[in-house]
């Protein structure tokens, strides 16, 4: 059969590509509204290109010419053996159903100098690719990258005290273009390498950077039915190669009009997904996946418990489980604590049969840690950057009402903007709790990793006191939270405030995707007065995080 799969089929839902090739199914529109979201991701392309083209007088840019010529036109340039090639499409491979537009074209160093020229497939993702990891005596944490002006893959050019991070789509995504360019005997002898440009930063280098990839590294864990543990790393290639073998039997069966090998499961692509309406009517209202959307099932632990005849919340509500676990564990082995996933998927499945939200698991007093000055606090932050510090002061030995305190940064942070901005705040913090015993209350483990990982790297020394301070001072109120509640809908702070302590914020949606938006019209609005409107509104969704987390406190202290 004649078709071919771009490089997002073996990345995304499956069943996707069973509705594509399905005679008779078009997909509905895709809705603007969330068409936005992928913003970030254009002007992050756009502004490597730019720096691309400044970049190198090499260089042929693709980016918009339409399909079929930027097909002729990639292949000329890679017969030419043009060193950055932008916006590739490369010629398909009908024989292993593969098609493939590439961001960026790296040329390799060639070892076979009189052979074609090889090429490296790189990606550009508007998110980080690595994260920080300090290196020990026994880890030594560094990953591979390259400097823009400088495309090389050199093995020991490394950022250290990194690691990649799990983006394993991305990693399936490049391997579909490597593939390709090996089929047509593009790429370099030696090691099989892809690149990344995220929106890293590594010390010393401007702009962001080629973040390179072993494709035959094998750190992604996945089911493992012969493993002795259920699981097994494989490398980027080898799970590419699985889940592209898959998609091909998918779509060789739909186009043979065969009965459906995949049904659809409700997971976050749907949100976006234009077969939407076609999967709807498929899942009907009270399937398990589309009701529980806290801690969801995965797609593997959904089908394993549709293949056992549970499929509606009802279904798993009225379940033995005790019956069930042994035939079910043995099948979710890529799943650590499978066993409790399941047990709270069904206590929400009860709720939601019985229409609870919160339910208290403990009784009695719920002890909390109370002092002279008592701080609630909460970061506000932007591609894991700090850039509004917020805090609700009360000094109880005052009597007077608290106060709101904020530290910020509108412009655009590096690593050096950030530690400053963190250094301002915590050394305000420390210097206010001299004069009474203080406890800093916060909601979730974020603030002090985050904390944790700004001072903790190393190289800030006038900030040493820090790590101590914290561990002294502040008080996470979410443990005390789950130890005591249950949430249908989880516990974070805007469900337990509003049905605990019946607590409103101002903005009647308060939700964090939406404060992403707010940060990057108050950071890069085109007016001023539009820009002030967005900080204005972000201070405010602050300092009704911080009250919110001081009325949890009279709450949960209240409970008897
Ligand atoms: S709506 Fe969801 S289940 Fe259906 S094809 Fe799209 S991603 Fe897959």
């Amino acid at each position: 059969m004649d078709f071919t799969l771009d490089a997002y089929a073996a990345r995304t839902c499956a069943v996707k590509t069973q509705h594509l090739f399905t005679p008779g199914l078009t997909p509905g529109p895709v809705d603007e509204s969330l068409q936005d979201s992928f913003h970030g991701g254009i002007d992050h392309v756009a502004h490597v290109a730019e720096l691309l083209l400044a970049g190198h007088h090499d260089i042929v840019d693709l980016r918009e010419t339409p399909r079929g010529e930027a097909e002729s036109a990639c292949a000329d340039a890679m017969d030419a053996g043009v060193a950055v090639i932008m916006g590739g499409e490369l010629q398909p491979d009908p024989a292993g159903h593969r098609r493939g537009r590439v961001n960026v074209l790296v040329r390799a160093e060639n070892a076979n100098t009189s052979g074609p020229a090889a090429y490296r497939p790189v990606l550009v993702k508007p998110r980080r690719i690595m994260e920080r990891r300090v290196s020990g005596r026994e880890n030594v944490w560094e990953v591979p990258y390259s400097p823009l002006h400088d495309l090389a893959h050199e093995p020991g050019r490394v950022a250290e005290n990194r690691a990649l991070r799990r983006h394993e789509n991305d990693f399936i995504q490049v391997a579909h273009l490597y593939r390709l360019l090996e089929t047509h005997g593009r790429v370099a002898p030696g090691a099989r390498v892809a690149g990344i440009i995220g929106t890293d930063e590594v010390p010393g280098v401007e702009g962001p950077v080629v973040t390179w990839v072993d494709l035959d590294e094998p750190f992604l864990k996945t089911f493992s039915r012969s493993e002795p543990t259920g699981r097994k790393s494989r490398s980027p290639l080898e799970r590419h190669d699985h889940e592209h073998a898959f998609r091909v039997q998918v779509a060789k069966n739909a186009l043979g009009g065969g009965e459906p090998l995949v049904e659809p499961v409700r997971i976050r692509e749907c949100d976006w997904c234009p077969w939407w309406r076609t999967c709807e009517p498929i899942l009907g209202p009270n399937d398990l996946s589309a009701r529980i959307d806290t801690a969801p099932l995965d797609v593997r632990e959904i089908r394993t418990l549709r293949a056992m005849g549970i499929r509606t919340i009802d279904d798993l509500a009225g379940t033995d489980l005790e019956s069930l676990l042994p035939k079910y564990l043995p099948e979710v082995t890529h799943r650590s604590q499978a066993d409790s996933r399941l047990r709270n998927a069904a206590r929400r499945a009860r709720m939601l049969r019985d229409g609870i939200e919160l339910e208290r698991t403990t009784e009695g007093p719920i002890p909390i840690d109370r002092a002279d000055l008592e701080i609630d606090f909460d970061l506000e932050t932007y591609d894991d950057r700090a850039y509004l510090w917020g805090f609700l002061v009360h000094d109880r030995r005052s009597g007077e009402r608290p106060y709101y305190k904020a530290f910020t940064s509108w412009t655009p942070m590096d690593d050096a903007a950030e530690l400053a901005l963190a250094s301002e705040a915590l050394e305000w913090l420390r210097d206010i709790s001299t004069t009474a015993r203080t406890r800093v209350y916060h909601y979730s483990s974020y603030e002090t990793r985050h904390v944790g990982q700004l001072v903790g790297s190393g190289g800030t020394p006038h900030l040493d006191w820090v790590l101590p301070w914290v561990h002294e001072h502040f008080v996470d109120l979410y443990t005390s939270v789950k130890n005591n509640f249950f949430g249908c809908h989880g516990l974070g702070l805007k469900v337990v405030a509003q049905l605990g302590a019946d607590f409103h914020w101002r903005d009647a949606e308060p939700d964090g995707l939406k404060s992403l938006q707010w940060y990057e019209e108050a950071v890069g609005a085109e007016t001023a007065a539009e820009r002030a409107a967005a900080q204005r509104r972000l201070l405010e969704y602050n300092e009704d995080d911080v009250r919110a987390t001081h009325h949890l406190r009279a709450w949960l202290d209240a409970s008897a």
